[in-house]
C-alpha cells in the first residue's frame, strides 16, 4: 500500500502567509502519482515536522562524491533513518549556473527531467551560493545525476576550502547600466581558477563576483572576496531635454527631494531653467539619480571597473566590505580581460600561500597589512584605493610623500599620453 503523507500541523502553519511557501511545494512532489520520489519526499516531510516539534536538526555529514572531484556534493545523511527510511540519505549536488543566469526553457525542461530521474524533483534556482542546488539524490544516484547534467555542459560548483560558484548580474542583455562584459569576465576568471574550484586546497572559500554596475545586483562588494563592479570615468550622459521633461512631469520639488539632495556628495544642481548640472568631479559613481532618472540619465562612455578585495560575512572579524585595490581598469579588449583574469589568479594563489587556515581574504589583508598584500599581487599603491568612504587605507605613512609623489609622475605620464593622442 502506497505511502500516506504524513500529519505536519507545523508545516502547514507555513503555507499560510502571502508567499508561495516550500511546504506546498514539498507536498506537490509527495503527491505526484507515478513518481519514484513520492516516498522519500514524504519520508522528508515527517522528519521535518519532527524537526519542528523538538526543535532539533537530523542531519548529519559524511563522504560523497563524484569521480575526479573533490567537492560540490553536500552529503546528507538522516540520523533518524530508522523513523523515516526513505529520505535516509538526501544529498545535494551544487551545479554551476550559467553566467548571468541566462538560461533557455529546453535548458530547464532538461535540467528537472534529470532530477526527476535521479533525484527528488527538488531543485532550487539559486541556492545563496549561487549554484543550482539539486537536493535529494541517494548516494548511489550522485554519480548518475552528476553524469547526466555534465553530458549537457552543466559542471560541478565549489564547496568547502575552495575557489567557489561565482555569479554574475544579468547584464548588458537586459540592463542599460551595465558597464563591461560581465558574463566574459566570468567565464574568463572561472576557467582560469576551475581547479582550485574542484580540488579544494585552499586555506579557505575564495568568491568572485561580478557587477554591471555599482547597483551591484549580485552583492559583491560585500559577500565575495573578489569583486569586479562596473564604473566610468568620464562624465555622466545627461540628456536635457529629457531631463526637462522629467522636472515637468513629477514636479521640481519632486525632482529636488528625490534626485538632487538625495546625491550623497551634493554633485547635482536643478537650474532655473529646469535643466541639471553635474559635478562629475564630485560624483562617487553611486548611480542613484540614473536609477532614477534612467532615461535623462546615463553612465559616461569610459567604461571599466573597479575591484574591490575582502568582502565577506561575520567569521573571525565581523562583516567587511570589500576594500577597493584598483579604483580602475578598463576592460574592453581581450588583454584587458586577461589582464583582470591574471590579478584573479594572482590574489587566489597569495591567498594560498599567506592565510592562515579557515581565514577569508579579507582577514588575511587585515592582519598582514593593505600595502604588503599589494606588493605581494605586484600592484601599485594608489591614493585612490579607499577602505572605508573619505578614508585612507593605509596604517603607516612612512615613504607615503615618496608614494604620493610616484603616483603624480604617472598621472602626469598618462595625461600626456592622451593628449599625444
Ligand atoms: Fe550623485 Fe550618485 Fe548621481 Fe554621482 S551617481 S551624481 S554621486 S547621485
Amino acid at each position: 500500500m502506497a505511502k500516506k503523507l504524513p500529519q505536519t500541523p507545523m508545516l502547514d502553519k507555513l503555507e499560510g502567509g502571502p508567499w508561495p511557501s516550500f511546504v506546498t511545494g514539498l507536498k506537490r512532489l509527495a503527491e505526484s502519482d507515478g513518481k519514484h520520489y513520492t516516498g522519500m519526499m514524504k519520508d522528508l516531510l515527517g522528519q521535518l515536522e519532527h524537526s519542528y516539534e523538538t526543535r532539533t536538526g537530523y542531519w548529519k555529514g559524511g563522504t560523497v562524491g563524484v569521480r575526479g572531484y573533490g567537492g560540490g556534493v553536500i552529503p546528507r545523511f538522516s540520523i533518524v533513518a530508522d523513523k523515516y527510511p526513505e529520505s535516509s540519505e538526501f544529498h545535494t549536488l551544487r551545479i554551476q549556473p550559467p553566467a548571468g543566469l541566462h538560461y533557455d526553457t529546453k535548458t530547464l525542461r532538461q535540467l528537472c527531467d534529470i532530477w526527476e530521474e535521479h533525484g527528488s524533483g527538488l531543485i532550487a534556482f539559486h541556492g545563496q551560493s549561487g549554484d543550482i542546488m539539486f537536493q535529494g539524490a541517494t548516494t548511489e544516484n550522485v554519480q548518475k545525476a552528476f553524469d547526466a547534467l555534465n553530458d549537457i555542459g552543466f559542471d560541478m560548483g565549489g564547496a568547502g576550502a575552495a575557489v567557489r560558484t561565482s555569479m554574475s548580474c544579468v547584464g548588458a542583455a537586459r540592463c542599460e547600466q551595465s558597464c563591461y562584459n560581465e558574463q566574459k569576465a566570468h567565464r574568463m576568471m572561472i576557467d582560469a581558477t576551475l581547479d582550485d574550484m574542484h580540488r579544494p586546497s585552499l586555506p579557505y572559500k575564495f568568491k568572485f563576483k561580478f557587477s554591471g554596475c555599482a547597483n551591484d545586483c549580485v552583492n559583491a562588494s560585500h559577500r565575495s572576496d573578489f569583486a569586479v563592479i562596473g564604473t566610468w570615468r568620464d562624465d555622466i550622459k545627461v540628456d536635457q531635454e529629457k531631463f526637462k521633461q522629467a522636472v515637468a512631469e513629477r514636479g521640481r520639488k519632486e525632482i529636488i527631494d528625490q534626485v538632487i539632495s538625495m546625491c550623497p556628495t551634493r554633485a547635482l544642481s536643478l537650474n532655473d531653467d529646469d535643466t541639471l548640472d553635474v559635478d562629475n568631479k564630485s560624483c562617487v559613481r553611486c548611480m542613484h539619480c540614473i536609477n532614477v532618472l534612467t532615461k535623462a540619465l546615463s553612465p559616461g562612455d569610459d567604461k571599466g571597473v573597479t575591484i574591490l578585495l575582502g568582502g565577506k560575512r561575520t567569521l573571525k572579524i565581523g562583516d567587511m566590505m570589500g576594500t577597493v585595490i584598483v579604483p580602475f581598469m578598463k576592460l574592453e579588449t581581450d588583454e584587458d580581460y586577461e589582464k583582470l583574469v591574471e590579478l584573479g589568479v594572482e590574489c587566489v594563489d597569495f591567498f594560498a600561500e599567506n592565510a592562515l587556515e579557515h581565514e577569508r581574504v579579507g582577514e588575511m589583508v587585515e592582519r598582514i597589512g593593505l600595502v604588503n598584500f599589494l606588493e605581494g599581487v605586484g600592484l601599485e599603491v594608489d591614493p585612490n584605493m579607499v577602505s572605508h568612504p573619505r578614508t585612507s587605507s593605509y596604517f603607516r605613512s612612512d615613504d607615503w610623500d615618496e608614494e604620493a609623489a610616484k603616483w603624480e609622475r604617472r598621472k602626469a605620464a598618462g595625461q600626456a599620453e592622451v593628449a599625444a593622442e
